[in-house]
């Protein structure tokens, strides 16, 4: 077969030893890694039709692959006015009113990145955002995507006067009087105000997932883990895929929602494994409960608010029921489980699904903010795998506990966020992601993150749980070596082997000796899948 690729002048990085191999030439062939050796022999491999890059000496890590992420949904939902960068009330209302002189009348606004910390002891309601919104329809997401601002005019386009009832935990939030907040908690309750805004094209919405999915590939990634198979992803993904446009190798998991009936589940399991050259269909996603900032986690005993009491399935008999039978078909599950209690019914489930047969499926467990040491403990035990968002601990929770996340918890449950050197210390398996749009993709922010646990708009403010901080190689490990065994591909990914997948990710400089602060700004030189550059600096 002929050679595709050729790098000379690497070093090679090994994220299971943290070394760098002896050879310092790649070649690659077939979506493979095909020969690994001395730039002499390897550049003999190359024939005129060969990609050949002098590497000067950079640094080649397997690619970088994200645990947790949305593609589709983060396409969209990160379109419009970014506020992820405002600290304050002022700052919020500056940049709405500066995006509503841009906007044709009668149009929508839309907004995302709004951190609920910046309305302090207020409530996160409508009213502290007039006089700017008035007459304006507004959708402002909220950073955790699971709920939104709706702005008076845009409740009422949407003809939403008052509470409403919802199969699964959702709210629109009232005052005394039963007039809506503006505040919408959970998936249906922001759906009923979405319905009344105008849709995006199905041009508009490829075009905006391609160009995300590129500017992943030119911060790194090479791969996916996609928490949700939403709407039309799967013939999106489908689509991009054919025309040769998809520079990251994803892998979905859908949805299974409560309500689930023996078709739906099904149909889920009849799904695995479809997909194309580039994407397939693996794994069911669920949900065990909403988050912290919301009051919708559930926890052992309820936040200082009296929330956060239940689980997100009206009957968790329910779930545990839908994990034993996708175990039994073979399924992995990955399910999304927050607080303790929601931890700790996931982990039942799994222990109780795997103590009927012999399967070894890998089940994992999505975010796991706040576990004490009995939990934990029944990771490395069960053999399921954590899989961890560093940047949220950085990002959204303050060192101090002043933040929503913390106060919600109080003290001792707000001393146990992110424990992700507890779970590697445990023996248990971390992958690590951003939850992109929660947080941003750019997996060195994500691994920095992971590494320092500070505030990445002030490097200088100090670290929430530095106790809890991974080193720099079992951050790397995180996003490679422990991602392609989360995904079932210890075998064929997550190392620079010879008959490894060719998905390659090359940075300027080392990235197990650059400091935490000063990961996130070095250069990705060259990034590589399936033997083509989805992404090369203009320097090599
Ligand atoms: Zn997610």
């Amino acid at each position: 077969m002929r050679t595709s690729l050729v790098l000379l002048s690497a070093r090679l990085l090994d994220p299971l030893t943290g070394e760098f191999l002896p050879q310092t030439a790649l070649a690659a062939s077939g979506g493979r890694i095909s020969a690994l050796g001395d730039d002499r022999r390897i550049r003999a491999l190359a024939d005129p039709s060969t990609t050949v890059i002098d590497l000067r000496g950079a640094v080649v890590t397997p690619g970088l692959v994200d645990g947790h992420l949305h593609p589709v949904s983060g396409a969209e939902l990160t379109h419009g006015l970014d506020l992820s960068g405002c600290a304050d009330l002022d700052a919020v209302r500056e940049a709405l009113a500066g995006e509503v002189r841009t906007l044709a009348p009668g149009a929508w606004l839309h907004a995302w990145g709004l951190d609920p910390n910046v309305f302090g002891q207020r409530p996160v309601e409508a009213a502290a955002l007039a006089p700017v919104l008035d007459g304006v329809p507004a959708l402002l997401l909220l950073f955790d995507a699971h709920s939104m601002l709706a702005s008076p005019r845009a409740l009422e386009l949407a003809g939403v006067d008052g509470p409403r009832t919802f199969a699964q935990a959702a709210e629109v939030v009232c005052d005394d009087a039963g007039r809506p907040t503006g505040l919408l908690l959970e998936d249906a309750a922001c759906e009923l105000v979405e319905r009344a805004a105008p849709r995006p094209t199905h041009a508009e919405r490829r075009a905006r997932l391609a160009a995300a999915l590129r500017d992943m590939a030119a911060a790194g990634l090479t791969g996916g883990h996609a928490m949700d198979a939403n709407g039309d992803s799967l013939a999106l993904y489908a689509e991009l895929d054919a025309a040769g446009e998809l520079p990251v190798r994803l892998r979905v998991s859908p949805w299974c929602q409560p309500g689930a009936d023996a078709a739906a589940l099904r149909a889920l399991i009849e799904q695995q494994g479809t997909g194309g050259a580039l994407w397939r269909t693996e794994g069911v996603k669920l949900f065990m409960d909403g988050t912290v900032d919301n009051g919708t986690a559930w926890l052992e005993r309820p936040d200082c608010h009296g929330e956060s009491t239940h689980s997100f399935w009206p009957d968790p008999e329910a779930y545990t029921h839908i994990v034993g039978e996708l175990h039994r078909a073979g399924v992995p599950t990955a399910t999304h489980a927050i607080g303790d209690a929601a931890v700790r019914h996931v982990l039942d489930s799994v222990e109780r699904a795997m103590a009927t047969g012999e399967r070894r499926v890998r089940h994992r467990v999505e975010h796991i903010e706040t576990v004490p040491d009995d939990t934990l403990r029944r990771f490395a035990r069960l053999g399921v795998i954590a899989s961890m968002q560093p940047t949220h601990c950085c990002d959204y929770t303050r060192a101090d506990h002043t933040d929503n996340w913390s106060r919600r918890l109080g003290e001792e449950r707000a001393s146990r966020a992110w424990r992700c050197r507890d779970l590697w210390d445990s023996g248990a398996r971390v992958v690590l992601g951003s939850d992109w749009p929660i947080a941003p993709f750019p997996p060195l922010g994500v691994m920095a993150g992971a590494r320092h646990r500070r505030p990445s708009r002030d490097l200088s403010l100090p670290p929430h749980g530095p106790e809890q901080a991974l080193t720099a190689l079992e951050a790397l490990q995180g996003m490679t070596v422990h991602a392609a065994y989360a995904a079932g591909e210890e075998h064929e990914a997550g190392r620079l082997a010879v008959g490894h997948r060719a998905d390659l990710t090359v940075l300027a400089d080392d990235p197990l000796t650059a400091a935490a602060t000063d990961l996130p700004d070095l250069p990705v030189l060259l990034t590589v899948l399936d033997c083509r550059p989805t992404h090369r600096d203009a320097s090599l």
